[in-house]
Order: structure tokens, then sequence, then C-alpha cells
């Protein structure tokens, strides 16, 4: 055999799997920017990275959004490799179940979810212009439960996620992504006419 159809032989499945990758992802980006922009009110994009880009990339951050000099955001949001698969596990319903969250004892993979779910949360409330991070935290804690709905997850589930995730944040302290403004009747609540929390 001659080295050009070994060359080419190796290349086959270099070729087909770099395709496959790309299919599945370009799929979970547009599933998810299906749910970002429902949040933003407006067409917005999700990129996720490559399988080559993941093998490279370190980011210490989930997720962001670049925003132009007069404060107005890009039209679209990166988010980790991390957070992609964690999303792209939870709408092909391989997270069947968050009733963990109530009994506070679940898998590493289960809490990724979670913190999958509130990053696209935030960051689609950037995409919708929101630029101080407390705020946009207060707001992603807020409507959790929608964009777990949107993904697919069951309503019981999606409260679950919703109310560990307001608990945990109401108990952080003061910070730039933590404000005392975010509780009920504060001036984060977007639902100031009820009591309930969250509400969004
Ligand atoms: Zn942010």
């Amino acid at each position: 055999m001659s080295c050009m159809r070994i060359a080419l032989l190796l290349l086959v499945p270099v070729v087909a799997f770099s395709a496959w990758q790309y299919v599945k992802r370009e799929e979970n980006e547009n599933r998810l920017a299906l749910v970002a922009s429902a949040v933003a009110l407006r067409d917005v994009d999700v990129s996720c990275p490559g399988f080559w880009t993941r093998l490279v990339e370190i980011t210490p951050n989930a997720g962001w959004v670049d925003f132009d000099r007069h404060g107005r955001p890009s039209d679209e949001t990166n988010l980790s490799a991390a957070t992609c698969s964690s999303l792209e596990r939870v709408w092909r319903r391989k997270e069947r179940s968050f009733r963990c969250l109530l009994a506070g004892r679940c898998s590493e993979k289960t809490l990724r979810a979670v913190s999958g779910i509130v990053t696209l949360a935030h960051e689609s409330w950037h995409l919708r212009g929101i630029l101080n991070e407390a705020r946009t935290q207060c707001y992603a804690v807020q409507t959790t439960e929608a964009v777990a709905r949107s993904l697919g997850v069951a309503a019981v589930d999606a409260r679950a996620i919703a109310v560990r995730v307001a608990l945990d944040d109401s108990s952080s302290a003061a910070d730039e992504y933590h404000s005392g403004e975010c509780r009920p009747g504060g001036a984060y609540d977007l639902r100031p006419d009820t009591t309930a929390w969250p509400s969004g």
C-alpha cells in the first residue's frame, strides 16, 4: 500500500468524527439559543467550543457575553465546554431527576447540570441588556425554573432546582454577584406583586 493510501485511510475516520462532532455541536447550540432567545426577548446565538478547541481550552468562566463601549451586548454568548456538555445532557434527557436536590445528595454530574442551567439563565439576561452582575444573577435565579422547563425538565424537578438555587444564592455573602436587593420585594424582584420566591 502506498503512503498516500495509508494517509487517506487514517484521514477518513478523523473527518467522519469531526463531521459528527460538528453536527452534534450545532444541534446543541441551536437548542440552547432557543432558550436564551426566549429570556433575552430577541434572537441570540449560543456558541460552544468545538471538539478540537476543547482539547486546548482553558477558561475559568462558565460563560460570557461581550458588551461594546456603549454598554450594548453582542448577539451571542460563549459558553465553556463544561457548561455546553452539562446543558446538552439536560435537554437530551440524560439527567432524569433533580429530586436529589431536596435531600441535598446529588451526583457531581447533576450539580454541574444545575449550574449549567443557572449559567444559561445568567448569560441570557446579559444578552437582554443587563450589565450589572448582581442584578443579572438575581434575575437568573428567578428565571432558573423557566429555563429548566424550556430545556424539557419536568415541572416538579424544575421547581426543585429553582428552590435549591434560590436558597444557595440567598445564603451567599454580598459581593459583585450577590446583592441584598435580591429578595422578595427587593429592587431586583421581577415579581414584586407576589411574596413567592423565586417567581419569575
Ligand atoms: Zn455575568
